[in-house]
């Protein structure tokens, strides 16, 4: 017969939290400091690793040479995907501004949810012919050919504080014309959020002066 698991009783023995001992104001008290900024930082590392783990290099995708980082692992990774957020949030809640832009299409997988969980405004930048109403377009040169993008004429307010998300930065020719497109309606850029970034590319150099926010750097 199968036996049911005990559970302890109420008034059993529970774990008791280990004593704090008192901080001496005065000399022990820099270090105690210190030590607490450490731990404050570990977990962001642990959990940057932990993000780090779920990404997958897909070897000669699309074409030969090139190391596809793929997303798909993390995005399958409730956790993961969850600790996405919160670090780019982390990031970006002392950020002032007000619009999120997405580059299609994993810009939306992460923007959107960022959007909603900072309560800003989220706005789709779109590969041609996709977008239904009056449209802006740019072309840019990418290390092979060359790519164009769309945004709504009314999607970014003049005097909009943006801030441009894709999954990965590479050789920054996508973000830079997201932000063409986002100047050209008036709206200001004061940052670019991705979750991964190929430093070896050179692609933060493209896009001004803001560093942008890269959970991952790969050099
Ligand atoms: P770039 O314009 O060169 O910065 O390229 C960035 C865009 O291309 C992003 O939308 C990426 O999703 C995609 N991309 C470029 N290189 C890779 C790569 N190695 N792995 C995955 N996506 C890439």
């Amino acid at each position: 017969m199968a036996v049911a698991k005990k559970r302890p009783s109420v008034g059993s023995k529970r774990p008791v939290p280990p004593r704090r001992s008192p901080t001496p104001r005065g000399v022990g008290r820099k270090k105690t400091l210190k030590a607490k900024a450490k731990a404050v930082t570990d977990p962001d590392q642990d959990r940057l690793s932990y993000i780090r783990g779920l990404i997958r290099d897909v070897p000669d995708f699309p074409s030969p040479g090139i190391v596809f980082k793929d997303i798909t692992p993390l995005l399958a990774d409730a956790r993961g995907f969850h600790m996405t957020i919160d670090s780019f949030a982390e990031q970006l809640i002392e950020l002032d501004f007000d619009t999120i832009v997405g580059i299609e299409s994993r810009g939306f997988i992460f923007g959107a949810p960022l959007a909603l969980r900072l309560n800003k405004r989220f706005v789709p930048i779109r590969k041609p012919g996709k977008l239904p109403w009056k449209s802006d377009r740019v072309s840019y040169e990418l290390e092979y050919g060359s790519g164009e993008l769309e945004i709504h004429r009314d999607a970014v307010r003049k005097g909009s504080r943006v801030v441009i998300i894709d999954d990965l930065l590479a050789t920054g020719g996508t973000a830079g014309a997201a932000a063409e497109l986002v100047g050209r309606r008036g709206g200001l850029v004061v940052s670019f959020a991705f979750v991964i970034e190929l430093g070896f590319l050179g692609g933060a150099r493209k896009l001004g002066s803001t560093r942008p926010i890269s959970l991952l750097q790969y050099d």
